[in-house]
C-alpha cells in the first residue's frame, strides 16, 4: 500500500513519520509529476489552507486530486486538509475541492482558544486525543455525511464515503487510531499497528 501525503505546506511530515511507524509506505507530493506514482490514499495535512489551495492551482494539481477524490479515492483531510474538502466556508468565500458535504467555519475557536487539547470520543474508536490548532469546525454537514466525533457540540469528525474530514491533528499524539482507520477505508487487510 502507498499513501499519498500532499507536502505543499504544512504539517505534512508528522504523517509520514506516523505511516512509518505503522509500516505504511508513503511519499510526498510536491509537483505534478508525483502523480504519476501510484497510491491508494490521500493525506491532506493541517496548515494554511489559502496557501494550499493557491499552490495546489498553480502547480497543476488541483484539477486532477479533485477528479481521483470525487472518483472514489480514500483522503484523510485534517484542518486545513477539512478546509479544503469542505463543500463550503461559512466565513471565507472560496471553495477548494468542495468535495465533502459540510460547511465549515475557519478559524473556529477565535484568538484565546484557538489551540487548545482534549480527549473526546471518536466514532467506534472509543476516547482519543485531539490537538486543536486554529481549528475548524464543522457548522453543518448534510443527511448522508456520518458524524464521528462532536466536541462541546460542535462536529469535530465526518466521514462521508470516501472522505474523512477532522478539524484536529492525530499525527500530534501518539495514538495511531484515525490513522488505522483511514488505512482500513485505503483497503488494509487489518489495522496496522505501531
Ligand atoms: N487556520 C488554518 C486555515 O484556516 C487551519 C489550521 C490548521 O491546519 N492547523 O487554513
Amino acid at each position: 500500500m502507498q499513501i499519498a501525503v500532499l507536502a505543499v505546506q504544512g504539517a505534512f511530515i508528522e504523517h509520514e513519520k506516523m505511516l512509518d511507524r505503522l509500516g505504511v509506505e508513503s511519499f510526498e507530493l510536491r509537483q505534478k509529476r508525483d502523480l504519476e506514482r501510484p497510491f491508494d490514499g490521500l493525506i491532506l495535512p493541517g496548515g494554511e489552507s489559502t496557501v494550499q489551495g493557491k499552490l495546489l492551482r498553480e502547480l497543476e494539481m488541483f484539477d486532477e486530486l479533485r477528479g481521483r477524490i470525487l472518483a472514489g479515492l480514500p483522503v484523510l483531510g485534517v484542518c486545513a486538509g477539512l478546509i479544503l474538502l469542505a463543500q463550503r466556508l461559512s466565513n471565507d468565500e472560496s471553495v477548494h475541492f468542495g468535495t465533502l458535504p459540510v460547511v465549515v467555519k475557519r478559524n473556529a475557536y477565535g484568538r484565546q482558544l484557538g489551540s487548545f487539547y482534549t480527549e473526546a470520543e471518536f466514532g467506534t474508536l472509543g476516547v482519543v486525543p485531539m490537538t486543536f490548532i486554529r481549528a475548524p469546525f464543522i457548522e453543518s454537514a448534510a443527511p448522508d455525511v456520518e458524524i464521528l466525533a462532536q466536541v462541546e457540540g460542535r462536529i469535530v469528525g465526518v466521514r462521508h464515503q470516501n472522505q474523512i474530514g477532522i478539524s484536529f491533528h492525530p499525527e500530534l499524539n501518539e495514538d495511531f487510531g484515525i490513522h488505522n482507520e483511514f488505512l482500513i477505508m485505503c483497503g488494509a487487510q487489518r489495522p496496522p499497528r505501531a
